[in-house]
């Protein structure tokens, strides 16, 4: 029997499409590339704009025509939206076979076998520890890359920021222990990766389930368990993401600047550089902390970069508050932004706020920050020319399959020209020379 699972949203998104896969591999199902080739069809669902949802709506309506062709076809849906409106949809879409929660994916297996026996509907949405089954399966048959792996270290988020909807329908803040996070990349290790990349909605909170935020002079669990999984041989290489300002204390800065397998770019969610907005985000530091994390690190890891998330337009936000928000972009310099147009979430707090910024005005201050973030990488990028980096070689470039790609430390893309002998995995030394705003261009050493 083959499945085919259509993946929307984050990275924790393809993390869990990717256990579930495992999971139905190892229950005896083959994964296909069509859902025209599938027996069961799963859509892993996002819900963090109104947007993503009515596009699955929509996507899962047109699944109905495959099911009238082929009537034995089993269609799930799992994910944010699944856990939120999973049992509405089950009453509402005829075709719809079965919805689960986002920390039920180890029942997948017991309810398609179940529908295959008897046709009744399935919904499953109990919340669960972090630790349960099937949190570390990964699937070593290619679809994965084979040297790099996301590891999901936590599930939920207990922080509330006033416009988000993910501790609603990922539940509060569980981690896992971390003799099984450290476990499971011992076994990635053995299986060659080198590259491993932490995942959960607030990693810097790890171990600090649903606590307010610490002193800076608190050991950090979070750090300490980068320690751990740096110690594994085989291990190069350690990214993680999204971590939350208010959790950085000093001995996390310290770990991150000091720790060689910790990679040198920092993903620091910012949101907004005002004071007044980032209150009204329910965001539990000021612009003045948040410099002083970057500032720190930069003292210890002068090479570090950063990206980060920022939302405009938030509810009441002037010129001058943008303003801020801009200025402290440009201070900071971050290698790439991910900017949001501030739309309202139902059921968060500041969905019940006056939407008061017009569109034009979120769409000009969205161009203006991606204006500034270009014209950085470019000149940022320039200086790197002349420079070794060490690349981990991911393969032939998209745009031009003669020359390769990988990324560096600080998570910057390099082209350069392969020699025959180089695969993908490898660590090779690449020396830059021509740069552009996206793309360092280099010579292998
Ligand atoms: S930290 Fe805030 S923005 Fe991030 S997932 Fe939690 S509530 Fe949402």
């Amino acid at each position: 029997m083959n499945f085919y699972i259509k993946t929307y949203g984050c990275q924790m998104n393809v993390r869990d499409s990717n256990s579930a896969a495992a999971l139905l591999i190892e229950h005896g199902w083959s994964p296909v590339e069509t859902e025209e080739a599938a027996d069961l069809i799963i859509l892993n669902t996002c819900s963090v704009r109104d947007q993503a949802e009515r596009k699955e709506i929509g996507k899962l309506g047109f699944l109905g025509k495959l099911k009238r062709v082929n009537p034995s076809l089993i269609i799930g849906i799992m994910g944010c939206m699944a856990q939120s409106r999973g049992e509405e949809l089950l009453n509402r879409v005829k075709h719809l076979d079965f919805a689960i929660g986002t920390d039920r994916i180890h029942k997948i297996p017991e309810i398609v076998d179940a529908i295959r026996k008897e046709r009744i509907k399935h919904g499953s949405f109990e919340r669960a520890g972090a630790d349960t089954p099937g949190i570390d399966a990964h699937r070593f048959d290619g679809a994965e890359s084979p040297f790099s792996a996301f590891v999901s270290i936590m599930r939920g988020c207990s922080r509330y920021c006033s416009y988000c909807i993910v501790p609603f329908v990922r539940g509060p803040e569980r981690s896992r222990s971390m003799s099984s996070i450290v476990d499971e990349c011992k076994m990635l290790a053995d299986h060659g990766v080198t590259e491993i990349f932490l995942l959960g909605q607030n990693v810097s909170a790890f171990g600090w389930d649903n606590m307010a935020p610490p002193k800076d002079d608190a050991t950090s669990p979070f750090a300490d368990l980068l320690n751990a999984i740096s110690a594994i041989d085989g291990v190069r290489r350690i990214r993680f993401t999204s971590p939350h300002p208010a959790y950085f204390s000093q001995s996390l800065i310290d770990t991150i600047a000091r720790n060689d397998k910790v990679c040198k770019c920092i993903h620091l969610p910012l949101q907004s550089g005002s004071d007044r907005v980032l209150k009204l985000m329910n965001r539990p530091y000021d612009s003045a902390h948040y410099r002083s994390i970057v500032n720190r690190l930069v003292a210890q890891a002068p090479e570090i970069a950063f990206t980060t998330d920022v939302i405009v337009g938030f509810p009441t936000e002037t010129d001058e508050d943008f303003n801020m928000t801009r200025d402290l972009m440009n201070e900071v310099g971050y290698d790439n932004a991910y900017i949001f147009k501030y739309s309202p979430r139902k059921g968060t707090r500041s969905s019940r706020m006056d939407d008061d910024v017009p569109q034009e005005v979120k769409e000009e201050r969205n161009q203006i920050l991606l204006a500034d973030l270009e014209k950085r990488a470019e000149s940022a990028h320039a200086h790197l020319s002349g420079r070794i980096f060490e690349i981990l070689v991911e393969g032939p470039s998209k745009r031009n399959s003669a020359r390769w790609m990988g990324k560096t430390d600080t998570f910057r893309q390099a082209v350069f020209t392969p020699d025959g002998i180089v695969k993908p995995g490898d660590y090779v030394r690449v020396k830059i020379g021509r740069t552009t705003p996206t793309t360092l261009y280099g010579e292998l050493l």
